[in-house]
């Protein structure tokens, strides 16, 4: 499933490459990965427009047309191609033609994806309607403080894990980098979040943002689930400290694995210690 970081991949090759095109046509093979529109009005209200920017919020991807806003989330496998060249597959939902012969793809084996398109240049509004305005704090925004977090460990009993995957708090972070971030922060997994100090915190929120700043500059971790283009590497995976591993870099005690909330989480139980253990010999 792309995440945060791969998101962010496909926002900057894509601005690179597209902004500044202005849509010709739309194909659209299987309409219901549009949810608000007709896959008709779809295509009509985005014939002559042009793309002035691409930006994201957590995990949704969001097209900044001159006279539209088109947000889109890639789910578990939807990925855009850059490609005019060969016959649409079968699994190429929508095709945006631009006026310049060049096309871009969204293709979707599982055909989870969601389009969203808005007949506003207004992105703040776009930002407080839904389904954006369900998601949570950007890991990046200088709100995302202990103070905002505190708000919603008082309703939780749930374990950290669960919290920070949790969409509606925090914007974009997924299974491969919480427990990235659980490992830096020395918290176990399953420590209770109503149990975790104000230091606890802070913690959490710096190295969310040690976490995807270091996965962006390396391209991602999941390559295969996201876009085909050979500029895309996703070299983190050779860089993810507990995720997927065996032995612990900090003590070489074997990684331990549990499920939490369904994922299959990692962590190391000498360096990563429940608040309780905490201080026991
Ligand atoms: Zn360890």
């Amino acid at each position: 499933m792309p995440e945060l970081p791969e998101v962010e991949t496909v926002r900057a090759i894509l601005k690179k490459r597209i902004v500044g095109k202005t849509i010709k046509d739309i194909i659209v093979q299987y309409g219901k990965i549009i949810k608000n529109q007709s896959p008709e009005e779809f295509a009509a209200n985005l014939r002559g427009a042009r793309l002035t920017d691409i930006s994201r919020h957590g995990k949704y991807l969001i097209f900044i047309f001159d006279k539209a806003i088109l947000v889109s989330h890639l789910r578990m496998e939807g990925k855009y191609l850059l490609s005019a060249a060969n016959p649409y597959s079968k699994h190429e939902h929508v095709v945006f033609v631009f006026t310049d012969g060049s096309e871009l793809r969204y293709h979707d084996t599982r055909k989870f994806g969601t389009m969203h398109l808005f007949m506003t240049t207004d992105l703040a509004a776009v930002l407080a309607s839904k389904p954006l305005a369900k998601v949570g704090l950007e890991p990046f925004d200088e709100h995302l403080t202990p103070e905002y977090l505190s708000q919603w460990v008082t309703k939780s009993n749930r374990p950290v894990k669960s919290f920070l995957l949790d969409q509606t708090i925090i914007g974009g972070l997924g299974n491969i980098y919480v427990d990235e971030v659980l490992f830096l922060s020395r918290i176990h997994p399953a420590a209770r979040v109503a149990d975790l100090d104000k230091t606890s915190l802070e913690k959490l929120i710096e190295n969310t943002r040690v976490v995807l700043t270091k996965a962006i500059a390396y391209g991602g971790t999941t390559v295969k689930s996201f876009l085909a283009t050979d500029e895309v590497s996703g070299r983190f995976q050779n860089y993810l400290l507990v995720h997927t591993r065996t032995e612990c870099p900090s003590c070489h005690h074997p990684v331990s694995k549990i499920r939490i909330a369904g994922r299959g989480t990692y962590y190391c139980e000498y360096c990563q210690k429940l608040p309780e253990d905490a201080g026991q010999p």
